[in-house]
Parts: structure tokens; sequence; C-alpha cells
């Protein structure tokens, strides 16, 4: 199921290949490190050249190993190789466009909806995706949350008894060492209020060998914790993918996948089946697919809303429900996320409502009377 491992690193030992600190270490930043391990076009190089000092290049060994290093359309490249489009500025576009900042009752916590709030822990991710809505401080060093800022963050929710549900964001919390992970579990989850953390990581994704058994162990140790992933493509769905979510999941972790929807990615009724069921095969439920935000340089990976509708068309009732996510549009400026469904219901006339099913075909239903 892995291609073969680039030439670049054929002679690497599997235990140092495995090992996430070399992977760490030996990340692609620099433009002369792409050329030497992909056939990049002359736009790549532009893009690179243009983009990098806003939002930083970094590849791991292991995801660059999934790019086919001679195919410009490659989708796992078009998620870690910077492209011509993102230089495009369009007036729609915004620097922050679910206004992250604006509810920030202290540094690094978006608390938007009455009983949850984001909590930025670090700024920085093992890969670099192009289509990070947070490209704004995501990859920039002078912005990554202090351990004081962490002390900040967890006394805000410390004395905000409304706050149920923690998602540790970023960057990457899994950026983190195990000890600070393992403090900020400890901390959060001794709070009388706080029912549950979930930390997003997208390191099963594109750094698995993150997830050891020191690792599972720390999340072991603390529950409930959901972990919520970020599988964009069946060409991520690999056997060190499929053991990190084993051993989370092994660990009692909750683990749901929050897809990004893609143009030239992902934007594929059958591709989707297909990721989604191995995740399911993996304890991994489908959770979002998200519609892309309208945040600067990633318009040219935007689908139409009606790709999305297509797809969770073709999900429902042709695969296992567990398969079909919640289609969400983050709204811009805080509006929250709100979910799209295919129009289902085709009709009413008086108490009888007209449906169609998942095959096209209509079916009658009696409603009662409101009241
Ligand atoms: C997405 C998001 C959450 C979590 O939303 P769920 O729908 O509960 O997964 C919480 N706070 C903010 C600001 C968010 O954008
Ligand atoms: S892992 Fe998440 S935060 Fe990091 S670059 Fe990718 S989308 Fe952005």
């Amino acid at each position: 199921m892995n291609p073969p491992r680039p030439e670049r690193w054929a002679h690497v030992p599997e235990h140092t290949w495995n090992d996430w600190t070399w992977q760490q270490q030996n990340r692609l930043t620099r433009l002369p490190e792409l050329e030497a391990a992909f056939r990049l076009t002359p736009e790549e190089r532009r893009a690179f050249e243009a983009s990098a000092a806003s939002f930083r290049v970094s590849i791991t060994p292991y995801y660059a190993s999934l790019i086919d290093p001679d195919d410009p359309s490659c989708p796992i490249r078009q998620q870690a190789i910077p492209q011509l489009g993102e230089l495009e500025v369009f007036d729609f576009e915004h620097r922050d466009p679910l206004a992250e900042e604006q509810h920030m009752p202290v540094p690094g916590i978006t608390h938007r909806y009455p009983d949850r709030v984001l909590f930025y822990v670090i700024h920085h991710c093992p890969v670099y995706c192009r289509h990070c809505t947070r490209k704004r401080k995501v990859s920039d060093p002078t912005t990554a949350a202090a351990l004081r800022q962490i002390e900040e963050g967890i006394a805000y929710i410390a004395r905000t008894p409304a706050v149920r549900d923690v998602l540790l964001s970023g960057g990457d919390p899994l950026s983190l060492s195990d000890a600070r992970l393992d403090m900020i579990l400890e901390r959060l989850l001794a709070i009388e209020h706080v029912d549950l953390v979930r930390i997003g990581t997208r390191n099963p994704v594109t750094l698995p060998q993150r997830i050891t058994p020191a690792l599972a162990e720390v999340l072991r140790r603390h529950r409930p914790v959901y972990v919520h992933t970020h599988f964009n493509h069946p060409r991520e769905c690999t056997p060190e993918a499929a053991r990190a979510l084993n051993l989370l999941a092994d660990a009692g972790c909750v683990l749901g996948n929050q897809m990004v929807l893609l143009r030239g990615v992902n934007d594929d009724p059958e591709l989707v089946v297909t990721l989604n069921r191995w995740l399911l095969r993996q304890r991994c439920r489908p959770y979002y697919m998200f519609q892309c935000d309208m945040a600067q340089g990633i318009t040219h990976l935007r689908t139409p809303l009606s790709t999305g509708l297509k797809i969770i068309d073709r999900l429902r009732g042709h695969c296992s429900g567990m398969a079909v996510p919640h289609f969400v549009v983050d709204l811009p400026g805080g509006g929250g996320k709100i979910s799209l469904l295919p129009e289902y219901l085709q009709g009413r006339d008086g108490p009888w409502v007209t449906f169609r099913n998942y095959q096209g075909d209509l079916y009658r239903f009696y409603d009662v009377p409101e009241g």
C-alpha cells in the first residue's frame, strides 16, 4: 500500500525512519531540499520563493514519501508544496476568517460557543498544510504560546464554569512534549466543570511515528480524551497511520476525523467513501467534512458548496451511516459552524410531506400538526 520510499531515504534504517525525532529533525523546509526530493515545476519554485516567508514550508520525510515526485497534480503535493494560487488575493478573503482573535477573553483562548473553548497551546506542526485556515499565525515562531500563556488559559477555564469541553489546538498539540501534554490534561480534567478534553492533531497523518507507546500511556491516564484528526485522502491511509490510530483507540481515546474538502485533492464522492471506510476500520469516525474557509491564499483549493452536498448525497444510503460526516461551513466573522444537507424534503401538501430518498425515489409522509 505504501509507495516505495524515495531513493534519498532508501538507506535510512527502519528504526531510524520510525523514530519521530529523526522525522522531525529531517523535515524538508528549504527550496534545495524540495528540489532534491521532487521534480518541481517552475510555478512551484516561484510559489515557494514568494510564500515561504509568510507561511513556512515543512514536510516530514514520511509525508514527503507519500508525494508522487513527478506528478504536479498529486493530492498530497497540493497539501504540502506551495502552489501559485497561494499568491492570489481576493477582496472577499480574510486573514482571520473565523474572527478567532476577536473572541479571545485571554490570549490563546477563543470562546465563542457557550460551553466550549478552543485553546491554542502551540503554533508548530510537523507539516504546514497549504490550506491551513490559521496561516496568519501557525508556523510563526514569534506567536508561540509560552508556558505563562498556557497557565493563563487554564486559569480562565477554571474560573469559567460554563466551559465543559476544551479543544486543544494550535498548531498541533502533539508537537508538545509528552510531559507538557500530561500536565495540561491533568490540570484541565481536574477542573470540576470540565467534562472532556479534545486534541485536534494532524500527527497521525503527517507524523504517525509521534504516536508512541509512551504518548499512548499518557493519554490512557486521562479521560475522557477525544482526538480529532485530519485525514483528507486515501493515500494518507498507510500502515503507519493505521498503527497510530489503533494505538490511540487502544489507549481509550475516542477518535474522529475532520476532513477539509479541497479542489483537486478529495472533491470526489468515491474517494471520500474509500477514505471513510478505512477510517471506520481504524475506529475513527468521520466527524466533519469542512467547506474550505475564506482565508487568504487558499481560494485556489476551494470547491463550490454543491460539491460537498453531492458527496453527502452519495454517502447517505450507500454506506454505513457512521461513515457520513456533517458537512460544515464555519461562518466568516465568527458566526460559528452550520451544517448543510442535500434537499430531501421536496414539497408539502397539507399534512402530507414528500421526501426524496437516497435513490431519488419519492415517498409521502403524514406529518402531525404542530402544537
Ligand atoms: C469548531 C469550534 C469549536 C468546536 O465545535 P464543535 O462543533 O463542538 O466540534 C469550538 N469553538 C470554536 C471557536 C470553534 O471554531
Ligand atoms: S496541522 Fe492543522 S494547524 Fe497545522 S498547518 Fe495543518 S491545518 Fe494548520
